[in-house]
């Protein structure tokens, strides 16, 4: 039996993933599970503050320096990556976005699905792609949907978490150790020089998270940790 699984992270802008999830990545690829991430955006527009600040820059060199830098992320994270350039700030859902992210999920066949919340009031791009990965997923699931691969089951769907949890209903149902991988996630998220003054604040919160785990039960050696919560019910054979 193959017990390796898939993951598929599903990115707003090219570096959502690595702040929010780059944690989660990095684990399961040394695990040596299949690590997929499709940003719909480089985050061109919204999310690249340090190389709109450069002089004569201009929405193509953004982007193309958005890719590299997302690029060399996820392959220090051991993932691969897809962007589907649809434009952000604001994101538009097309029939062509959707189909696409359809087929994505149906010929991955991921375990689970990682994402935004539903709710960011400083971030629609965010929450609509919450939307826009629960309708791909049940579309994916629907028997009737013609397509080259079959049908999905139901995977998971964990959020990762947001910039301000507060205000956008932020729960932590699990907390994910990512010690044994916080090197690879902070030399990942240093690559990511458009939004550099992220690092520190990130790097705090893994710590933090890290307490809070230590509290509840994980490992007392814990020092980094990712937070998450699941969509859809665990199911169990136990409780205990
Ligand atoms: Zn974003």
């Amino acid at each position: 039996m193959n017990d390796k699984k898939t993951l598929l992270i599903v990115s707003a802008h090219a570096a959502d993933f690595v702040w929010r999830a780059g944690g989660a990545a990095a684990l399961h690829a040394r695990r040596g599970d299949a690590v997929h991430i499709r940003c719909l955006t480089f985050g061109e527009r919204g999310e690249s503050q340090g190389l709109w600040k450069q002089p004569g820059m201009d929405l193509a060199t953004v982007k193309r320096r958005r890719r590299e830098e997302a690029t060399e992320a996820a392959g220090i994270l051991g993932a691969s990556i897809d962007f589907y350039d649809c434009g952000d700030y604001p994101i538009t859902v097309t029939e062509a976005l959707r189909n696409r992210l359809v087929e994505d999920m149906r010929a991955l066949r991921p375990d689970v699905i990682l994402t935004h919340t539903p709710r960011d009031p400083y971030n629609l791009d965010h929450a609509l792609t919450h939307e826009l990965v629960l309708r791909c997923r049940m579309i994916a699931q629907a028997a009737g949907h013609e397509s080259a691969h079959p049908p999905i089951g139901a995977p998971q769907v964990a959020i990762f978490e947001p910039h301000q949890p507060e205000q956008c209903g932020f729960q932590p149902q699990v907390l994910l150790d990512i010690s044994p991988v916080a090197d690879v996630k902070l030399a990942a998220m240093k690559v990511m020089g458009a939004q550099s003054h992220l690092v520190e604040y990130y790097g705090d919160l893994a710590r933090r998270r890290a307490v809070q785990l230590v509290r509840n039960g994980g490992a007392p050696g814990a020092r980094h940790a990712e937070a998450y919560q699941r969509v859809f019910p665990v199911t169990a054979g136990e409780l205990a």
